[in-house]
């Protein structure tokens, strides 16, 4: 017998959540993008989504968020620091994709530094993911070693039912099987079956594209130029990327008062990497996008052993040009070594 969790109870489950102090966010139209946003009843959720436009990313690693606020007196200096909140919270309805790039970032937000930004809100967040029954042509999780019910970076993980009344209930952690207490009454035996999981064709060769990459002499290749001439540098893909996570700190404010922010930051940016003397050590938009590639294919697993990319499509299906990290490992695949 299998736990099953019908969508006639969803808002029931919301409320019960609600009555113990936990936020409950899913997928919901924002103006004229998806996001995760907080929900109260089940009719707001749109579950029919292959991918919200935004990530989970942005639910732990704000745009933008106040660090810290300083004046500067004459006698002294004081400084107030600004925490997140740790309110619990759901969130229900993410994707297997999305999931797994927050364990990716947990990677690097745990590295030489624990970043309490990050982990405040992860450490009080569960993520109930609902495994695809549909993709599309941007999709490739299984290219990167992922599947439409990958379990990765998920607390809890629901099957879809066959009837599409509900969903088949898997608890992952322990931080999921609490969640699931106060919902517990509303969670019925069954043995519905499971719908089959969306059909996503692995697109590129990723060892041929590794192996590539770790080739000094292809650094300089004519490639990168041919592939990424057309980047307009606006930095969609870097923001709208689960796994992507550099910021920039700034000080707002003047000598005596302000607030110190930490603001999200993109490589795709001609400023990212420019010098006070002018000096620009990634002086053109290829140079950039070779080293979005390499940061994620190369660089970051070399250090963490895992590629910081799910495969969740969004940097082609967004960009304004129509480029994106599956064209570039799928040209790469067929390059000799
Ligand atoms: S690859 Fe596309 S989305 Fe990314 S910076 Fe270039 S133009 Fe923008
Ligand atoms: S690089 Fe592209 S496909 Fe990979 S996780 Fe980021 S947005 Fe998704």
């Amino acid at each position: 017998m299998t736990k099953i969790l019908y969508s006639d109870d969803l808002t029931a489950c919301f409320s019960a959540w609600r009555k113990e102090g936990t936020k409950v966010l899913g997928p919901v139209q924002q103006a004229k993008t998806s996001g995760f946003g907080e929900v109260q009843d089940a009719k707001e959720l749109d579950l029919d989504l292959v991918l919200t436009d935004r990530t989970l990313k942005e639910l732990f690693f704000p745009r933008t968020e106040p660090m810290l606020s300083y004046s500067i007196g004459k006698q002294q200096i004081d400084t107030s620091e600004f925490l997140p909140s740790e309110h619990p919270c759901i969130i229900f309805g993410a994707r297997p994709c999305d999931a797994a790039g927050m364990a990716i970032d947990d990677e690097l937000f745990n590295w030489d530094y624990r970043d309490e930004y990050w982990f405040r809100r992860r450490d009080r967040s569960v993520i109930m993911t609902i495994a695809c029954k549909e993709s599309d042509d941007f999709c490739m999780c299984t290219s990167l070693g992922l599947a439409p019910d990958s379990a990765k970076g998920s607390d809890i993980l629901l099957r879809p039912l066959t009837s599409g009344k509900g969903w088949q209930v898997e608890e992952l952690t322990p931080k999921g099987s609490k969640a699931l207490l106060p919902i517990a009454s509303l969670l019925k035996e069954g043995t519905e079956e499971a719908a089959p999981t969306a059909e996503v064709p692995v697109l590129f060769d990723l060892e041929a594209c590794t192996t590539w990459l770790a080739n000094p002499e292809n650094f300089e290749s004519h490639f990168w130029k041919e592939i990424s001439e057309r980047c307009i540098g606006c930095g969609t893909c870097t923001y709208l990327c689960p796994t992507c996570h550099c910021f920039d700190i700034q000080d707002e404010g003047d000598t005596y008062e302000g607030i110190r922010r930490k603001n999200w930051d993109s490589c795709s940016f001609q400023l990212f990497t420019m010098h006070t003397s002018g000096h620009n050590p990634r002086n053109t938009q290829s140079a950039r996008w070779r080293q979005r590639i390499m940061h994620k294919f190369n660089y970051f697993s070399d250090k963490f052993s895992v590629h910081s990319c799910t495969g969740c499509g969004r940097c082609t299906r967004e960009c304004p040009v129509d480029m994106g990290v599956r064209e570039t490992l799928q040209a790469i695949s067929t390059l000799p070594k």
